[in-house]
């Protein structure tokens, strides 16, 4: 039996307070150390900063070259990223779509764009991640095979395909998950949004799966102020994802033609000239969070009731948002946790409402939910700047 630690709350912000300084700290703050004016200004003075420009090119092999996957397509954001995945992927109006209750709501809305329904499945305590055991578990007992597709007994809708999402940059148990996802006929498409620069086993995240999303908002490891990609291995996919996020126009020197309804999604090559800038700081940046957590952990080694949350095992993780876990005896200080950090001028967030409880959501099919909502009332992120830890801040 875990005990209650009466003095948890004011241990914790001393805690913080050890390692990021007496100064207010943001939750996670973009780094502009390197190249980024250079690049930016070169683009501007090449005119090309809309959708055409050597930036755009150059961030995606870029990004090829890092994350290993064979082909790299930039759009405006990682939700567009994953709305133009799970098409490609063959989800279809009508069909429904696993993804984590415990999640950031693009992943649901990605889906729903699609005119499908998100199915929101539970997460695992070691990893934030899709349990797989529990879902291999509840799909066994409520799906069944029809003419090559899986069905859902209760709705009589088609579940097309699976989206883990790699929570915080922890890894999601990905042998796991595309061993259930092939036993039961589904595409797997991962969320990578907050795990660049993350790896299950040596395989970055996002290149596991049939197609995999990156996000670089303002708030992500690395930042274009907007911005996405979708990695694939697959030259007809990729091929696929480029024409459709350009509009489907087909190539011509001077003729408007366009084969298909498209998307206006490609990235302009301003923010592509960022993204090459970011990209050049990636390792540092991944070294600096590695270091803040190792310095966390630490900290907090002395704080009993409460815990960091830790790498899988097997896994490297980006630890993009620092979190907080309170064990189950002391849930009860999630709030005064919360109010005192942020208070303390440590900005400091809860995690996500899981999403079977957001209004546009809650009629949605969902599997037991037990971990998703227990995480959900104990977890909170702390400040995870790479600058919290940069070199010369040590
Ligand atoms: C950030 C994020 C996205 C994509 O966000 P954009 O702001 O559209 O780039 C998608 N899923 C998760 C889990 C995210 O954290």
């Amino acid at each position: 039996m875990v005990k209650t630690n009466p003095d948890l709350v004011v241990q914790s912000i001393a805690a913080v307070r050890s390692v990021v300084g007496a100064q207010p700290a943001a939750l996670h703050e973009p780094r502009f150390a390197g190249r980024e004016w250079q690049y930016v200004k070169e683009c501007i003075d090449s005119t090309f900063v809309s959708s055409v420009g050597r930036f755009v090119d150059l961030f995606e092999a870029q990004l090829a070259e890092y994350t290993g996957a064979r082909h790299v397509v930039a759009v405006v954001n990682g939700t567009a990223a994953l709305h133009v995945a799970l098409r490609l992927a063959g989800v279809i109006a009508g069909d429904e779509v696993l993804v984590p209750a415990l999640t950031f709501i693009a992943t649901a809305n990605a889906v729903s764009y699609c005119g499908a329904t998100p199915h929101f499945v539970d997460s695992e305590a070691a990893s934030l991640g899709v349990d797989p055991i529990a879902l291999r578990e509840y799909l066994t007992r409520t799906t069944e095979q029809r003419l090559g597709v899986r069905v859902n007994k209760a709705t009589g809708r088609i579940i097309r395909a699976l989206v883990p999402m790699h929570t915080f940059g922890h890894p999601a148990p990905m042998a796991e998950l595309l061993g259930l996802a092939r036993d039961f006929g589904l595409a797997l498409v991962e969320d990578a949004a907050e795990s660049l620069g993350s790896y299950y086993g040596d395989q970055h995240t996002g290149t596991l799966g049939v197609l995999g999303t990156l996000s670089f908002n303002g708030n992500k490891t690395i930042t274009t102020g907007g911005g996405g990609a979708i990695l694939t291995n697959d030259s007809a996919l990729a091929a696929r994802a480029k024409h459709l996020t350009t509009t489907a126009k087909l190539p011509h020197g001077w003729q408007y033609v366009h084969d298909e309804v498209g998307y206006n999604y490609r990235l302009p090559n301003l923010n592509a000239a960022l993204g090459c800038a970011q990209l050049e700081q990636l390792p540092a940046f991944i070294e600096a969070k590695r270091a803040l957590y190792s310095r966390y952990a630490a900290a907090f080694g002395g704080v009993s009731g409460v815990a960091i949350q830790r790498e899988p095992g097997g896994c490297r993780s980006n630890y993009w948002l620092q979190t907080l876990v309170l064990d189950e005896a002391n849930a009860s200080h999630h709030d005064s946790l919360l109010q005192g950090l942020n208070q303390a001028g440590f900005m400091s967030r809860p995690s996500w409402t899981p999403m079977h409880q957001l209004m546009p959501y809650e009629h949605c099919p969902r599997m037991p939910l037990p971990v998703a909502e227990s995480l959900a009332a104990r977890m909170i992120n702390i400040p995870s700047s790479a600058g919290l830890c940069a070199p010369g801040k040590a």
